[in-house]
């Protein structure tokens, strides 16, 4: 660390605030102490001091803290100068410490010296960053519990069981003459066999997270008039959320921000999904269809009292995206509310799950809450773990892959050799995920979305 610059920066928000901070990281902070404090504070202990200007006047008085390397955030000499919280007085007391020798931090570049100095695994720095940007408490809970390690620990218990396995089968490529101990081939693919599984459980507690954390895409789609638009208005209301409509065009997609239960959802209501010569309605149906290909859940809103509405989406819409039939308007209809399973016999039965609810009454809303929780992994009994990314569960997709092919290759008695690099794949893509295999373009990308001075 003593090549490195020193690096300042005010870690509060900006504006007026009682208590502003600036904080210092780098080998500089003693001799930065000395000039600005007139002596560098007891570790760790608060010391009330004028900081001064290079006249020796006071910029403003307030309290010095020192954390010595390397137990500090960053494993660096770290200072924290808390002043008074205001821009002027905190644009001045970090152009001091700049003039001592300290250069502006990027965003986040506190938080990536400690993962760089190994205090922090990635899961805990981006936790940090989740913590502090959670829109629901749900979020921030989730997001403590990956702080204080909940998922980096999954993950190098993980990695511990593949190193051992690996040790094993590296093992067997320094005796290539022998036959393979029919009993090691047998621990080797029981193993596999346990990997494997461990690796599905975190994988769907990380989907869990992941969906905890950025919510689902859930888009509305169905004939005009069939409702969409009121059941978007129940859901956001009954829930108290913001309703931010968004209209482009008068065609265009509105959107509202829901939560229920603390999983957030961004609900798109689609500008009916109708072929017209209307070149700005064509636009409409182009980008309903733009955001369905990348929807988690298709709703398919049907007014349950219109006999001849089409009750299954139309057959041109992407296969894979999952869908659920809201049979609207119930109160006109007279069909009770609720799950309306498709195996009821019904002269327009569906392959899709179906719920049937009236926007207008209320009644079967609940349903359709709970059916979109467990949607999203989240039913009754699954409560969220821990909190995930995309890029967690992109690095934890290719660690099964990589697995499966070991397993594969070992039960077709492949030479060792393949199982072997099949293994390292899959340690390698594992470690990404804690840092313990990591690029300095990896870290670029998830530093730099952090808030200056964190
Ligand atoms: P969209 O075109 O699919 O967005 O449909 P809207 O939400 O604009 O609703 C079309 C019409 O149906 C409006 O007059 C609504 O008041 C009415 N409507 C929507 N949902 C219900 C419902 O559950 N029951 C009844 N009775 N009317 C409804």
């Amino acid at each position: 660390m003593s090549g490195r610059e020193t690096i300042a920066a005010v870690a509060t928000p900006p504006g007026v605030g009682a208590v502003g901070i600036v904080r210092v990281s780098g080998p500089a902070v003693p001799d930065i102490a000395l000039h600005l404090l007139g002596r560098l504070p007891a570790p760790r202990q608060a010391l009330l001091a004028d900081f001064r200007a290079d006249d020796a006047e006071p910029i403003d008085q307030g309290l010095a803290l020192y954390f010595p390397a390397p137990h500090s955030f960053t494993g660096e000499h770290v200072l924290e100068l808390q002043g008074h919280g205001g821009p002027v007085v905190l644009d001045r007391l970090l152009a001091r410490v700049l003039a001592l020798g300290a250069r502006a931090a990027r965003p986040g570049e506190f938080s990536e010296r400690a993962f760089l100095e190994g205090k922090l695994d990635l899961t805990r720095a981006e936790a940090i960053a989740d913590l502090i940007a959670s829109g629901t408490e749900q979020q921030a809970r989730l997001a403590v519990r990956s702080l204080r390690g909940a998922f980096a620990d999954r993950v190098e218990r993980l990695l511990e069981a593949l190193t051992r396995l690996r040790v094993l089968v590296e093992a067997t490529l320094d005796f290539p003459d022998e036959d393979l101990d029919p009993n090691l081939a047998a621990g080797v693919a029981a193993d596999l066999d346990q990997l494997l599984a461990d690796l599905d459980r975190l994988l769907a507690t990380a989907k869990r997270g992941e969906r905890l954390r950025d919510g689902l895409l859930v888009v509305i789609a169905g004939a005009p008039n069939a409702g969409k638009s009121s059941l978007l208005n129940a859901l956001s209301e009954s829930d108290r959320a913001i309703v931010t409509p968004v209209p482009g065009t008068t065609r265009d997609l509105l959107h509202a921000d829901v939560q229920i239960d603390g999983l957030p959802l961004r609900v798109v209501d689609t500008a009916g999904l109708r072929l017209s010569p209307d070149p700005i309605e064509q636009e409409g149906v182009r980008r309903a269809r733009e955001q369905i290909d990348q929807a988690d859940l298709l709703l398919w809103v049907v007014d349950d009292a219109d006999p001849d509405a089409a009750v299954a989406p139309p057959a041109d819409l992407p296969a894979q995206v999952p869908r659920l039939v809201v049979r609207n308007k119930i109160d006109l209809s007279g069909r009770a509310p609720g799950d309306f399973p498709p195996t009821q016999p019904d002269r327009r039965a569906t392959a899709a799950a179906a719920i049937a609810c009236s926007a207008t009454t209320g009644a079967g809303l609940d349903d359709l809450r709970a059916a979109l929780l467990r949607h999203a992994g989240l039913g009754a009994d699954a409560g969220g773990e821990l909190s995930a990314r995309r890029r967690h569960l992109d690095a934890l997709a290719r660690t099964r892959e990589h697995l499966s092919a070991a397993a594969r290759a070992h039960s077709q008695a492949s030479p060792p050799e393949l199982v072997a690099e099949d293994l390292r794949l899959a340690q390698d893509s594992l470690g990404e995920i804690t840092g313990a295999v990591s690029s300095d373009d990896l870290l670029g990308r998830i530093f730099s979305e952090f808030c200056i001075g964190k």
